[in-house]
Formats: C-alpha cells, structure tokens, sequence
C-alpha cells in the first residue's frame, strides 16, 4: 500500500474509534512491528539510490503524523492526559518542511547561455531528435565518406521509408530546417540533445547537450563572430579572461576556427585542468560554407553568415569545476543540490 493511500485510510479509521482496545489494535495495524509503516520502511532498500532519502524523509512525517492521531484519540477516549506520551512532545514545535527543488545544472547553464544570445537579439529554436540523414550530414556539406557518418559515430534508425533517419549528432540540422523555411536576415540559437554512439566515461556520454548558433545576413563577418563569441564568453566565464581563435577544419564551414579561452582555472600560467597549455577550448565555429547556402536555396553570392556550436556539459564543467559528465546524469541529491 502506498504512502497516500495509508494517510487517507488512518484519517477514516481513527474516527471510528471509541476503545483502548480497538485504538490498540490500530496501533499495532500502523506501528506494530509488522505493521504499514513498518512494510514501507522495508521496501527502502529495494528502491533506486536516489529516491531513497526522499521516501524516507515522507515515510518519517507519516509515521509522527500517525503516532500523533493515536495519541490525540488516547487522550479523548481515556481523558487521560498525564501518561500520554504527548505530554513531553513539544507541541509548539514547527511541522516538517518540504524541500523546494531547483532546475537541473545543465537547464541552468542552457536558459544562461540563451539569455546572454537573446539579450544581442538571437531567437531560440529548437529542432526534433530524429533527424533526416539529409539535415544531418549532406545538407550540411559532409561528404559520403566523412567518418562521422559511420555507424560507430551514428545512431542509425531501423526506417523501412527513406529518407534514413537517425539520432541528430550535433544541433547543426537545425540550421537546415531553419534557413529552408525563413528567409534572412536571420540570428538563431539552438539548444537541445545530442547522441553519439560514444562508451560512458569521465568525458563521454552516449547523449549530452550542444548550443548551436548562427547568423545569416548581407555582409556578415568573420569579425561579426569574433564578437559575438566574445559577448558570450565574458558573460558565463567572466569579464578577464582572454579568447583566441585556431584555425580548424569543418565541412560546413569556411574559414573554420575552435575558440579558446585563457584558463579560468590558472588564469592563463598553466596547470592541471588546462593540460598546463593555459587555454581551454569551448567551441567550433566559424563563416558558413557557401554549399549549405546552395542546399538551402539562398544566393551565396548575396548572403554571408557565421556559425557556431558547443557542448554544454563542458562548458558547466568549466564553469563549476566539474571533473566527471557522469555526475549529470545519476540523479545523485548530494550533487545536484550544489547548484
Ligand atoms: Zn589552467
């Protein structure tokens, strides 16, 4: 029997009651060695590591609140209030408090980074989880033979139609389905969930969470990104730290750089954290490849655009000094509180 269905039960039984005799037999129906509490407490072990003090914080409340009633109907019935064991409860004491619950790290960190790209006027939008192999990989200029497209990089689906579907690898198909269905100028940012056939480690997990952001308009600039970025970076890592860009490869972006930035941590001199290089890399980004622009119908020649892409599980391990993804994931209270 659960938790509410007993507190329901004793509420309608105890005002039946009008002997010692059958509040004694309540008593040990509710306390007794083998009673309903009793049960409840012993089903705790079996229950998942993280539900665990929760159910035994409410199991407590239901037991005082039962020892309570029998108490109080003790006394009404016998009159007798000096052996009742109330007599030395503080009654005056407060109730137990229900903890409040907060958002999670990772929501926390996604709706942070999304402020600071909407306060520099991006509209967020979000994509669906299966995507189109088209979305994912040939729309945005990665060719058949690109290693990513492999099924130890990808989750393929089991789709009798084509097109292939799968689970997205990054947020990028967004960009897609974006620039296909509007019309510039457009300033974009795209949270949500990832998957990777990736085996759980310290820095791995077969799902986590990426931002994607763009930006497609006459005469947009690489230095349009590089301060874009920079707005980004001083808003989450604060105000003194360095960026640097490194020239990198992408298909669906040309010229491509990854973004570092200068060691929270050491604050740039070198240490464990940043593999004593000083710097720390955040993301890819770089100018939209003038073949996305042909596969969505828009005039290269016309438009020009910046992109962008990060893990947010990284950067909330940067920013809090968290040294394993797994933590995110395991529901563990003494964790999740620290936020
Ligand atoms: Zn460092």
């Amino acid at each position: 029997m659960d938790i509410n269905s007993i507190k329901a039960q004793i509420d309608s039984e105890i005002g039946n009651i009008n002997s010692p005799e059958t509040l004694e037999e309540l008593r040990v129906k509710y306390l007794g060695r083998k009673g309903l509490i009793a049960q409840l407490t012993g089903s705790i072990p079996g229950m998942p590591q993280g539900e665990r003090a929760a159910f035994g914080q409410e199991v407590n409340a239901l037991k005082n609140k039962i020892t309570f009633l029998i108490d109080e109907k003790h006394m009404g019935i016998t009159g007798n209030t000096t052996e009742s064991p109330l007599s030395s409860v503080d009654i005056g004491l407060p109730g137990i408090s229900q903890e409040l619950g907060h958002l999670h790290p990772i929501t926390q960190v996604t709706n942070e980074i999304c402020a600071i790209f909407s306060q520099m006027g991006f509209a967020i939008v979000e994509g669906p989880e299966i995507e189109t192999e088209y979305n994912n990989f040939t729309g945005l200029n990665i060719p058949l033979e690109h290693p990513s497209r492999d099924v130890f990089d990808t989750f393929y689906l089991k789709s009798p139609d084509s097109p292939v579907q799968l689970l997205r690898s990054h947020t990028s198909p967004v960009q897609i389905r974006v620039m296909k269905s509007r019309k510039p100028p457009l300033a974009v940012v795209v949270p949500g969930r990832v998957y990777r056939p990736d085996a759980v480690n310290v820095s791995h997990s077969f799902m986590f969470h990426q931002i994607e952001g763009f930006v497609v308009d006459e005469n947009i600039k690489f230095s349009d990104l590089k301060g874009a970025l920079e707005v980004f970076a001083k808003g989450i890592f604060g105000k003194k730290i360095k960026m640097r860009f490194r020239p990198h490869f992408f298909p669906f972006t040309e010229p491509s750089a990854e973004v570092d930035i200068s060691c929270i941590i050491c604050q740039g001199k070198g240490c464990s954290v940043c593999g004593q290089k000083g710097w720390l890399e955040i993301l890819g980004s770089g100018m939209i490849h003038p073949n996305v622009f042909k596969n969505v119908g828009y005039d290269s020649k016309k438009y020009t655009g910046f992109a962008f892409g990060m893990g947010v599980e990284r950067i909330a391990m940067l920013k809090y000094g968290i040294d394993d993804i797994r933590l995110f994931f395991e529901n563990d209270l003494r964790f999740l509180k620290q936020f």
